[in-house]
């Protein structure tokens, strides 16, 4: 039996990776499920698969947990230590899906026990790259992508030798503001940012998509996860999103990744590495397709790339600071405070106060240089916004 725990389990991701889970379910023991205010979702899940612990990131809402599992033998937990107890439980595979730089510090304590860790969570990739690989190498451990894009390129280096590769090129659907002009985007909504084209998502992960910070994050977790060089790293808008990463070697071949747009094929090749089980996953029909479309991204319209540029260049602490501005953002634009092309003029705004104010650059960083600095980010976006 292998032993189980789902970070972020009521979410998008947490549910597909039940999904799978549930039909198969004698091949695993589920130690530990996480969620936040999505308490009944939780206690289900919890109960349903015999969790031994669930846990809600809200310490308020540790009454309602326990009430939701009185009488199912499953211990109900709630804070962030609660989370790091939980990470800190003995399992062959954990699932890194909570949303935002929140993601971080569980994944790290997962990974001091020489886990395989599941990583959904690409803001921890992008905050604190060298520490979650650092520490994934000295502890034994393991971290296999489970971003969609990430997971083809990863696929499309199995047997390869990583130095033959000459570029590598993740595809962007172009979200529902593909064709807006600039003076559209300005005015874009935020129920007209939740949509999207091609996949179903957590409304933070597609409201990224339609400002395009979601590939922004990409570009930077390429970088950091596979360690090619940026200007190895192109992004190709898609729309359909059929084809997921492309891989270019010396020799001028590119391999294609291709598959329906269903996380459960990322997910499930993850859960099962490296071997490839059957997967409840659509087949592509590809002469019902028919065309497969291609377009250079605009980094005027989608400044967000443009930026992701810098702080690959930058490196060290510029992916905190970005992801972290970009979530304060984030949260200005659901609160109707902001508009959708403020977003990245407070992301670019912070990025140049703080680089003037300290310097963001260099690979060495430590877990509490990561958090102030995400800190300092978000205040910066906060206080910006009501001056
Ligand atoms: P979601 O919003 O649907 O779910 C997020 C989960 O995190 C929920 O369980 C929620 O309760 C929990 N959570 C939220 N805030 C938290 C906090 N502060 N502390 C602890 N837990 C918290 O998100 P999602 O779409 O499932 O995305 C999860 C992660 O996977 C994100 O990093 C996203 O970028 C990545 N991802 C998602 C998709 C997708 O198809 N949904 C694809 C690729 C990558
Ligand atoms: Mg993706």
């Amino acid at each position: 039996m292998r032993r189980i725990s789902i970070f972020g389990a009521t979410g998008s991701i947490g549910q597909s990776t039940l999904d799978l889970i549930r039909r198969d379910k004698e091949s695993y023991d589920i130690v530990a499920l996480t969620g936040g205010g999505n308490i009944d979702q939780l206690a289900k899940d919890a109960i349903e698969f015999g969790a031994d612990v669930a846990v809600t990131a809200y310490e308020n809402r540790l009454s309602d947990l326990r009430a939701a599992l009185a009488g199912s033998g499953v211990h109900a937990a709630a804070g962030p230590h609660a989370l790091l107890e939980a990470a800190d439980r003995e399992a062959d595979w954990i699932m890194s899906a909570i949303v935002g730089a929140a993601g971080l510090a569980p994944g790290l304590h997962a990974l001091r026990h020489g886990t395989t860790l599941a990583l959904a969570n690409k803001e921890s990739l992008v905050t604190a790259g060298p520490l979650l690989l650092g520490s994934a190498q000295s502890h034994g451990a393991r971290i296999l992508p489970v971003d969609s894009e990430h997971s083809a390129v990863f696929q499309g280096l199995v047997g390869e030798d990583k130095s033959e590769v000459e570029r590598v090129i993740i595809t962007a659907s172009g979200g529902p503001f593909r064709d807006w002009s600039l003076e559209q985007l300005e005015g874009a909504t935020l129920e007209q940012a939740s949509q999207h084209p091609s996949w179903d998502m957590g409304q933070r992960i597609t409201i990224d998509s339609a400002s395009m910070f979601n590939k922004a994050l990409e570009l930077i977790e390429t970088k950091e996860y596979f360690g090619f060089t940026p200007d190895q790293i192109e992004v190709l808008v898609h729309p359909g999103s059929y084809v997921h990463a492309l891989v270019g070697f010396k020799d001028g071949a590119l391999m294609a990744h291709l598959g329906a747009p269903d996380m459960r094929h990322a997910i499930g090749y993850a859960l099962h590495w490296p071997e490839r089980r059957d997967l409840p996953v659509a087949r592509l029909d590809l002469a019902k397709v028919g065309t497969l479309r291609f377009e250079a991204p605009d980094q005027v319209r989608f400044p967000a790339l443009r930026l992701a540029q810098e702080v690959m260049a930058t490196g060290g602490l510029s992916g905190a600071v970005f992801n972290a501005a970009k979530e304060a953002a984030l949260d200005l634009f659901i609160a109707n405070k902001i508009g959708f092309l403020d977003m990245a003029r407070h992301v670019e705004r912070v990025l140049t106060e703080m680089s003037d104010s300290v310097s963001l650059a260099g690979r060495s960083m430590t877990l509490d240089m990561v958090l102030e600095a995400d800190k300092e980010a978000r205040d910066r976006v906060f206080a910006g916004h009501s001056n």
